[in-house]
């Protein structure tokens, strides 16, 4: 991030200082979101789709971009030359795309990828690289986030619980990439996030639960764990991450019962897997009391460890597994690995979730029902953390 050194002063400045306005109106809240962060960009078009912006650099306006009028940003020499239909405006190291209150929305097109979004546009250069930010209110971030995460087809209750959720992550990890010039990312490192949501339902689903968060028994907000099936028991978040909470406890979840990621089963040669126990873990293969118990291994309730105290976290990454949640079955040349779940299984269970809104629960109840001693409320600025937190990782997976 050599080139933009004097970006880390000005850009956190300009909108750190919106942030911090005022309480409990999610309104007031600006985001600044790094977007289409997994392609390396060299040039991009922007073309505003409501009313005029302002093309600025730093805070000083160069022009005016109207409505339907592309602008390309092209990097040049460690700047951004910015071009309109009639001709080059120079060559800048920041470009910042402004409009009043960030109401507005714009097309960005980059490569062969198109999307739209709303709020502003920040561009700098990054070594080589065009580095685009997206800044947008909470509101509308959340609204994206939700329909990048969840998709299409859910019901209304169902896009409420991942608003809640989304909402609570951002502003969580509001520090999570401070050092890079913005805050969150626009893949699953943070949350998926591809510009501006028009599913009705999703819009609807954000407004009737505007500036809702998640808060644990400390009153801080929560870090709102999911996963896609917990296979009829959730995991203590320890057991997992080795970090315990509060709200992150095991509970027996029928709901994620006959949904579809509820069961797995694999077969791996029996080889295959003794060699690496014994490669990896030291397993003692002429231990026959352990074999036989590597051999026929049950979870009826969930366990954090297989035989020999081999974590079964590190089991499910090694062999690819959908969870840890699987019984091992001798089958002579191979193992059958009967699964049940899908993630890691702490906090939240999607499909679980999807299950107890089709059976009438609301929001408000299911968030409880997987989260312990939860508190829901309004947002309070003062809540959003002042240094960047380090676990548990990101909420899904
Ligand atoms: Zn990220």
């Amino acid at each position: 991030m050599k080139s933009c050194t004097a970006l880390l002063c000005w850009i956190p400045f300009l909108f750190l200082a919106g942030n911090a306005s005022s309480q409990s109106n999610p309104d007031s809240i600006y985001l600044k979101i790094r977007i289409f962060s997994e392609y390396p960009l060299h040039q991009a078009i922007v073309t505003p789709l409501s009313g005029d912006y302002d093309i600025c650099h730093r805070t000083e306006k160069i022009s005016s971009l109207a409505e339907n009028t592309p602008l390309i940003l092209l990097v040049n020499e460690k700047k951004i030359r910015i071009k309109k239909p009639a001709g080059s405006l120079g060559s800048y190291d920041t470009v910042y795309l402004r409009k009043e209150g960030a109401k507005g929305q714009f097309h960005l097109r980059a490569g062969k990828k198109e999307r739209t979004y709303d709020g502003e546009l920040i561009g700098f250069v990054s070594g080589q690289h065009l580095v685009l930010i997206n800044r947008v209110s909470l509101e509308a971030y959340t609204s994206g986030v939700v329909q990048a995460e969840a998709g299409n087809g859910h019901d209304p209750e169902f896009y409420k619980i991942q608003s809640l959720i989304s909402r609570t992550y951002a502003l969580r990890n509001i520090r999570k990439h401070e050092t890079e010039a913005y805050q969150l990312c626009d893949q699953v490192h943070c949350q998926l996030y591809k510009g501006r949501n028009l599913q009705q339902e999703i819009l609807d689903a954000v407004e009737a639960t505007r500036g809702q968060v998640i808060l644990g028994p400390d009153t801080q907000l929560i870090s709102a764990a999911f996963h896609s099936n917990s296979g009829g028991e959730t995991c203590n978040s320890e057991d997992v991450w080795s970090l315990p909470s509060v709200y992150l406890k095991a509970v027996t979840d029928s709901f994620s019962l006959d949904m579809p990621g509820a069961r797995w089963e694999k077969t791996i040669s029996k080889n295959r897997w003794l060699h690496h126990l014994k490669e990896r873990y030291n397993f003692p293969l002429q231990d026959s009391a352990r074999l036989d118990s590597a051999l026929n291994f049950r979870q009826l309730h969930r366990r954090p460890t297989y035989v020999n105290n081999i974590p079964l976290k590190e089991l499910r990454n090694d062999f690819k597994l959908r969870s840890t949640f699987f019984d091992v079955v001798d089958q002579g040349e191979e193992i059958l690995l009967k699964g049940k779940g899908y993630g890691h299984g702490v906090g939240l269970s999607q499909e679980g979730a999807i299950r107890m809104t089709r059976l009438g629960y609301h929001y408000e109840d299911i968030l409880r029902f997987y989260y312990r001693q939860i508190r829901i409320d309004k947002i309070d600025t003062s809540l959003i953390p002042k240094r960047p937190l380090s676990v548990p990782p990101q909420p899904g997976h």
